[in-house]
């Protein structure tokens, strides 16, 4: 009896230890920034931003895209083309339906969602995604731990761009961001088409965080 109560303490104990939402990585005193970028879908049709997707590529800016299934079914070419031709891209999952509430579904559609994300996306571009953006960023305890039972890291953002909302001009966003932004940061923007001064942004971004020294990181490099 004894030994099955320390065994459920020991269980409880490790189920909250691991559960974890990654907001920063350790850049090991490198000036190192994570860009990531939400791809999602929910009722209008929605495409890659050619804007943002052209600078990261000619500039070769190393970026990790969180993409819901629904967008992957939608823009199944230029998915594998990024994969096939931009090795510092990487795409990770955001769900199928990008509920804004997952805490609402019960386990089995909370596996559903990664599970079939993972499966079309790994189709799309032959790559098995292994970290998990919340859509909206909502989450709680259950369906973190869910998550993570299927070998899934959890990462969110350090702080946030504010880039879907249409009040936030570029003029506002590059100071909020590269004052804001230091080593070890994750950074969130979005590339379809609701992140609306993001194209505008994005180059004086960059240009900023490099000038102060910063380079940035695929988040599989550096978690
Ligand atoms: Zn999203």
């Amino acid at each position: 009896m004894k030994f099955f109560l320390l065994s459920l303490i020991a269980i409880s104990v490790s189920l909250t230890a691991f559960a974890e939402v990654i907001t920063s990585f350790d850049p090991h005193g490198k000036k190192e920034i994570a860009l990531t970028f939400d791809a999602c879908e929910t009722k209008t049709p929605s495409y890659f931003d050619p804007v943002i997707l052209e600078y990261l590529t000619i500039h070769k800016i190393p970026a990790t895209f969180f993409v819901s299934a629904k967008f992957a079914l939608r823009n199944p070419e230029i998915l594998s083309e990024i994969i096939q031709k931009y090795p510092f891209l990487e795409i990770e999952n955001h769900s199928y339906h990008h509920y804004a509430h997952m805490e609402d579904l019960n386990a089995s559609m909370v596996h559903d969602e990664i599970k079939s994300t993972e499966d079309i996306i790994y189709k799309t571009t032959g790559t098995k995604t292994k970290y998990f953006r919340f859509p909206a960023g909502n989450y709680d305890e259950p369906t973190l731990e869910t998550v993570e039972s299927m070998g899934y890291k959890v990462v969110h953002w350090s702080f946030a761009s504010g880039d879907p909302d249409k009040h936030v001009t570029a003029e506002k966003m590059i100071p909020w961001v590269t004052n804001k932004a230091k080593s070890g940061d994750i950074l969130i923007f979005h590339i379809n088409g609701r992140g609306y001064a993001t194209p505008q942004a994005l180059p004086k971004i960059v240009e900023t965080l490099q000038k102060k020294g910063y380079t940035f990181v695929r988040l599989d490099k550096v978690l």
